[in-house]
Parts: structure tokens; sequence; C-alpha cells
């Protein structure tokens, strides 16, 4: 049986940790040539080892999403690297917590060039690309916080709302040409961006009826569903993957 995305290439933006990197491996396992991105060069070459290692096919290449140019420059590497880029899964990102009141102008600012500018672009930048060929796969990352609102959480989730109605707006846009565009919706992961919450990871998860952290993996099984052609009916959704807490 041929994998479900052999031949194809995939850019996973922040693929050098969490879900990212998970992301990366099982995207790679169903047969794509996966290049992952991040500013962590060390990281990125032991995710690419470890593809390598297992027979798939990965390249890694640094970039520090912050505005258009960074995207733009990602996007045109990515081409270089690996060819015509037929999945893009927008997962970098940074989830700063804390009362309003103390936020800065330049954390805002940076919350929103990672999550909301950088993704931007590169779906400015590829997804044309993508429906000149009449297909492609978009995948955001976005949050159960994008649904809910909770204390310290404001500019986070405010950020990831964003990007779900972009999720909406460019499935629109671009699902007639036959690009599919969705998002997941992870609840409290155990990454290394949620180690220093220590506790406080599972006191926020134990409210879902899950009970429990997501594991990586479990959070890049979905992403890979909605990347594949499993979920080919399936344009602009937002995918909770947070153990029901918004269900409830
Ligand atoms: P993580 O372990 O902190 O990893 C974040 C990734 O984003 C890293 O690969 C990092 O790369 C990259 N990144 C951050 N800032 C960047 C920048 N300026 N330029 C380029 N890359 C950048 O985070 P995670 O927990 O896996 O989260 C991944 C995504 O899932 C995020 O969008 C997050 O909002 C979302 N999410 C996470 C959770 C959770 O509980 N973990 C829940 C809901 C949603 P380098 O370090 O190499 O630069």
């Amino acid at each position: 049986m041929t994998a479900q995305l052999s031949g194809t290439t995939a850019l996973v933006t922040g693929g050098t940790s969490g879900i990212g990197r998970a992301t990366a491996v099982a995207l790679a396992g169903l047969g794509a040539h996966v290049v992952l991105s991040g500013r962590d060069a060390t990281r990125g070459a032991e995710v690419v080892e470890r593809i390598r290692a297992a027979g798939g096919k990965a390249d890694f290449v640094a970039a520090d999403l912050t505005d258009a140019a960074s995207a733009r420059a990602l996007a045109a590497r990515a081409r270089e690297v690996g060819g015509q880029v037929d999945v893009l899964v927008n997962n970098a990102g940074v989830f700063p917590f804390g009362p309003t009141g103390s936020a800065t102008e330049e954390e805002f600012d940076g919350v929103f060039a990672t999550n909301v500018k950088a993704a931007f672009f590169l779906v400015a930048e590829l997804a044309p690309e993508m429906a000149e060929r009449g297909h492609g796969s978009i995948v955001n990352v976005s949050t159960m916080v994008a649904k809910i609102g909770l204390a310290g959480m404001a500019l986070y989730g405010a950020s990831k709302a964003s990007l779900e109605l972009l999720t909406k707006a460019w499935a629109a846009e671009f699902g007639p040409s036959g690009v599919r565009v969705n998002a997941v919706s992870p609840g409290p992961t155990r990454t290394e961006g949620t180690a220093a919450m220590g506790d406080a990871l599972d006191q926020l998860a134990s409210a879902a009826p899950a009970g429990r952290a997501a594991s990586p993996e479990e959070i890049a099984s979905a992403i890979a569903f909605l990347a594949a052609e499993g979920s080919s009916f399936v344009h602009g959704a937002v995918l909770p993957v947070d153990g029901g807490r918004v269900a409830v």
C-alpha cells in the first residue's frame, strides 16, 4: 500500500519541539518529505536524524518567524530544499501567560507576530501556488483557549482566535481550488513549552472529561489526519483535540 503522503513535501513550523516535532515524525511516517523549521539548529538536526534513521525524508531550515519577510524567506528555502510544498502546518507559536495589566506592547506584538502574522504570510506565499496546482492542505495549530475565556490567557487566546477565523476565511478562499484549510485546537499537552507550568498543566487538564494532559503524539495524529486525504471532505474545520474540554 502506498503511504498516504508519499511524493509530497510538508513544511512544519516549530518542528524542533513538542507538538511540531511529533507532527514532523508523523507526516514523515506517512511518506512525506518533511521540511521542519525552528530557531534551534541543534534540536532541528536531532529531529532530522530521528526521521532519517527511521527511513523517512527530512530537512531542517532555520527560521525566526517574526514578520512577513521571515515567513516569505522560509517559504523560499522550503521550496529550494523540498520542492513544491503540498502540506503546510502552521505550528510555531509562543504562549506567554499572565495578567493583562502586566503585558507590555512588545509582548503583545511578539505574540501576534509569531502566532498570526508569520502564519498569515506563509499562507499568502504558499497557498496560491497550491491553488494553481489544484491541491494542497494547510493545518493551523490553535488552542482550546481560543474558545473559552481563561484568566491569564487573554493575549494568547486572542492570537489563536485570529488564527481560527483565518482558517475559515482561507477555507472559503482556497477550497474551491482544491486546497483544504483546517485547524486543530489542542488542550493542555506535555511539551518542552509547557514543562515550566509543572502541576498547573495537570490542574488545567483536570477540568476536561479526559482528566489528563495530552502527549504531543496525540495532537500530531489529529494534525496528520487533517493533512492527509483521509479528511478529503473536511474544509474549514477547527477540530478540538482537548480531552473534551470545550464540549462540556
Ligand atoms: P514548544 O514545545 O514550546 O515548541 C514551540 C515550537 O515553536 C518550537 O519548535 C519553536 O522552535 C517554535 N517557535 C517558537 N517561536 C518561534 C519563532 N519566533 N520563530 C520560529 N519558530 C518558533 O511548544 P508546543 O507546546 O509544542 O506548542 C506548539 C503549538 O501548539 C503552539 O502553537 C502552541 O500555541 C500550540 N498549543 C500548545 C498547547 C500545549 O499545551 N503544549 C496547547 C494548545 C496549543 P525553536 O525553539 O527551535 O525556535
